[in-house]
């Protein structure tokens, strides 16, 4: 213990059925990863350049903690994504390699400070602000690949208080699990720890304080919360 500043906590992700916990390396976050999504922006899907963007590993919520509502923004938005957390990293992965360095799954939340969002892209400028925040990445427990497999068809869902705001099935990724790490190891050497937001479908909407929240990734993951 050093007597010349406090040591900050290391980032962990809670495991199904296990005590011990997932040490957060890096958030990797991919964009426009579902057409319908891309529409609603106003963009479209480039199957050449996948958009990515990073958060903070501290920028976690976990363990059904409350999510605090973030400062300068009037418009925070959610967007319900499946995670995929890595248990090897590299660079270069190929797509038939890729799905090895899996660790397990989860479902989670890419809160957006939408209003910070369309301001830097009108303005030509970066996306940390927006995307990048404190408590930007609530996510569920994490599902060992080693017992549920790798899901390819399964839907994801957020409701909040109670009505359904996006539903698809993760099929319809552009980007899917084994191309999104094969296109991040090309530009990141990829380590365990790292966790991947997998993109959001359509639906994205405000959230506000009182909200309660809840993530499906089919019967595997469950991520669910309040606003406060
Ligand atoms: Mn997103």
């Amino acid at each position: 213990m050093s007597h010349l500043f406090e040591l900050p906590a290391t980032a962990s992700l809670p495991i199904a059925d296990r005590s011990e916990r997932f040490p957060v390396h890096r958030i990797y976050c991919i964009g426009r990863n579902y057409a319908d999504h891309a529409r609603e922006m106003g963009m479209t899907v480039d199957r050449a350049q996948p958009v990515f963007f990073l958060k903070p590993a501290d920028a976690v919520v976990t363990d059904g903690a409350d999510v605090p509502y973030p400062p300068a923004t009037t418009d925070l938005h959610h967007e319900v994504e499946m995670v995929v957390a890595l248990a090897r990293g590299g660079r270069d992965i190929a797509v038939e390699h890729a799905l090895a360095h899996v660790f397990g799954y989860g479902v989670g939340l890419d809160l957006t400070r939408r209003d910070l969002q369309a301001a830097a892209k009108k303005a030509g400028m970066p996306w940390d602000s927006a995307k990048a925040f404190d408590h930007s990445a609530p996510v569920s427990a994490l599902h060992p690949a080693a017992i549920i497999g790798h899901p390819a068809h399964v839907e994801l869902k957020l409701v909040v208080n109670g009505a359904v705001r996006q539903r698809t099935d993760i099929d319809a990724m552009v980007f899917n699990v084994a191309e999104t790490i094969h296109e991040l190891s090309k530009l990141w050497t990829l380590s365990p720890g790292d966790l991947i937001f997998t993109g959001t479908p359509a639906g994205v909407a405000a959230l506000h304080r009182g909200d309660h929240f809840r993530a499906t990734l089919g019967d595997i993951a469950l991520l669910e919360g309040g606003m406060i």
